[in-house]
Order: C-alpha cells, then sequence, then structure tokens
C-alpha cells in the first residue's frame, strides 16, 4: 500500500497535467492573406439592426478559448437580433426564450451542473413591450439550432424558421444537443440553399434580399448546419454574425480553438471549426472595422443599438 500510493499520486498528476494542456494556449496555423475588396451591396436606406439582449450565462475565458484564463470571468451573452429591413424584418437567433429553465432540463447532468445563467425578458417580450408589429417580421434564421438559440422560438408561433437542410436535419437526429429544439411545437421551418456563389472567400453564399445586405454562408463543424451571417449597413457599418464558431472573439483574432473538453462536448467536427476560425481569422484581419460578434461575446454587441 505504502509503495503503491505515490505510483497512484504520479499517474493522477500526469492525468490533471495532461488535462490542463488542453486549456494552454494553441495557435491554430496563420491562414493565408485574404484579399479583394468588400463584396458589393446596396443596402436600403431603412435598413438597421437592434440588440435584443435575453440573459447571460457565467463562464470564464478558459471555457472559451484555449489560453483563455480561468480567473478571467466572462458573461457569455444570450442575444437575438432583429435586422430591420424594408423587404421584412429578420431575427437572427432567439436567445433566452421564457420558457428556458423548462428547457434546461432537457439539457445532459453534466452541461447542467456547470450552467448556471441569468435571463431578462425574452426577445418576444422586448419586442411586444416596445410596441413592434409582428407583422413586419418575415423570419427567424438560426445560426444554428442548439438550446440556447431556438429557446424562444414557441413565441413566435406562425413566423417561418429559416435552416439549412443540413440544420433541420440536425434538429431532428442530433440527440441530446437538439432535444430542446425538439422538443418545441408548432415550429414551421424552412429550409433554403446557398445557391449564390463565392463571398468573402466562402465558397457558396445566400444573398437573402439580393442586395448584398444581408448574405449567409455555410459555417460547419459546431453543428453541421451552422451558418454566418454576414450584414451591410447603410453607411457602410459591417457585423459578422458568426454564431457558436467560437465563443469569444479570441477565437478568431486569437485563432485558439475550444479546449479538447468544451470542444469534445459543443463541436460535432472539430476539424472544420478549425477551418473556419482560421478563415474567419483572415476576413477579419483584411476587414478590421467588421465587428465581429460571435453569439455569445458581449463586446460584439456592445455598440450595437438597442430597443
Ligand atoms: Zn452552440
Ligand atoms: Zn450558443
Amino acid at each position: 500500500m505504502r509503495k503503491t500510493l505515490p505510483v497512484v499520486l504520479a499517474i493522477l498528476a500526469i492525468v490533471v497535467g495532461l488535462f490542463l494542456r488542453t486549456f494552454s494556449a494553441s495557435p491554430l496555423p496563420a491562414p493565408g492573406p485574404l484579399t479583394g475588396a468588400w463584396p458589393a451591396a446596396t443596402p436600403p436606406p431603412g435598413m438597421s439592426v437592434v440588440q435584443l439582449p435575453t440573459g447571460v450565462t457565467h463562464r470564464s475565458a478558459a471555457f472559451a478559448y484555449r489560453g483563455g484564463s480561468f480567473t478571467d470571468k466572462r458573461d457569455f451573452s444570450m442575444t437575438s437580433v432583429l435586422v430591420k429591413h424594408p423587404r421584412g424584418d429578420l431575427l437572427v437567433d432567439t436567445g433566452f426564450g421564457r420558457d428556458v429553465v423548462a428547457q434546461l432540463e432537457l439539457m445532459p447532468l453534466a452541461f447542467r451542473a456547470i450552467t448556471s445563467f441569468d435571463r431578462g425578458p425574452s426577445a418576444a417580450q422586448q419586442l411586444d413591450a416596445a410596441g413592434y408589429d409582428r407583422r413586419g417580421l418575415r423570419a427567424i434564421l438560426l445560426t444554428h439550432a442548439h438550446w440556447d438559440h431556438v429557446s424562444g422560438l414557441p413565441e413566435f408561433p406562425g413566423t417561418p424558421v429559416w435552416v439549412t437542410a443540413e440544420e433541420h436535419r440536425f434538429i431532428a437526429d442530433g440527440g441530446m444537443v437538439t432535444a430542446v429544439a425538439r422538443s418545441l411545437a408548432g415550429v414551421r421551418y424552412e429550409e433554403y440553399a446557398f445557391d449564390g456563389g463565392p463571398y468573402l472567400g466562402f465558397a457558396r453564399s445566400h444573398d437573402v434580399y439580393g442586395d448584398g445586405a444581408i448574405t449567409v454562408v455555410p459555417a460547419p463543424g459546431h453543428t453541421p448546419g451552422s451558418v454566418i451571417v454576414f450584414l451591410t449597413l447603410p453607411g457602410g457599418k459591417r457585423y459578422a454574425l458568426v454564431g457558436d464558431l467560437a465563443w469569444q472573439r479570441e477565437g478568431i483574432t486569437e485563432r485558439e480553438e475550444r479546449p479538447w473538453p468544451l470542444r469534445s462536448l459543443a463541436d460535432i467536427d472539430p476539424s472544420a471549426v478549425r477551418d473556419g476560425l482560421r478563415h474567419m481569422a483572415a476576413v477579419a484581419a483584411r476587414f478590421p472595422d467588421m465587428v465581429l460578434a460571435p453569439a455569445h461575446e458581449a463586446r460584439g454587441f456592445a455598440d450595437m443599438p438597442r430597443l
């Protein structure tokens, strides 16, 4: 017994050391530079964006990207984005809905154990309180179908929910990570295709209104049908709503993927996520004025107007 204890402790120390190493900085290889101008866009004068913050989860930088500190506390924003467009408004994701507490019960116990959050009014409640005319809402566009992005869908009965075919399938057969999406009754999904050509180095794209103002590109990896939404506003302001490709902006600016335990849990294809991070790093370097807005990055929404 006396002889085996040091051996056990040594093995334990090695295992803990190896585990902690998966949280250490390890930048992905730098991408080749992106060349060319921002794609042509003629956003209509009435177009604007508004953020609808619905709550936060309490995390740390270490949770989000390799090299992040455990002591660097970060509140992950749960923010829905209303894109106002004369041809029909879009809501990008919903953030927390009013039933999020009950919905969270459908998530794995281990996930619930590490998830504490604060919530505010849902996107629908905020829109209603502001007197927003829902007839102007053309659709809800999902960056992907995880619980914290779909939670508020039931509060928009009848509004089409735009998803890629891959994500629609994932909702049906994605196991526990799409259990919340599967549980929502009465959601009217509509699939769209990437019917447009290359966009900022992405092979395919979908230009929602044909004016270049709202362009969606495929960014699979976190989920099979994850997308990035690029917005070009009148006046030239640009946003990249990158969903959960990265949870905080350093994932892209420092090319740091999620630590091993987190990407094992959260990403369906970590290799594809790496490709997406490297590519978006090139886009961000080419267009430093573009606001990089991962769905849970409070700093990405800091300057976006509220209702
Ligand atoms: Zn996600
Ligand atoms: Zn998320």
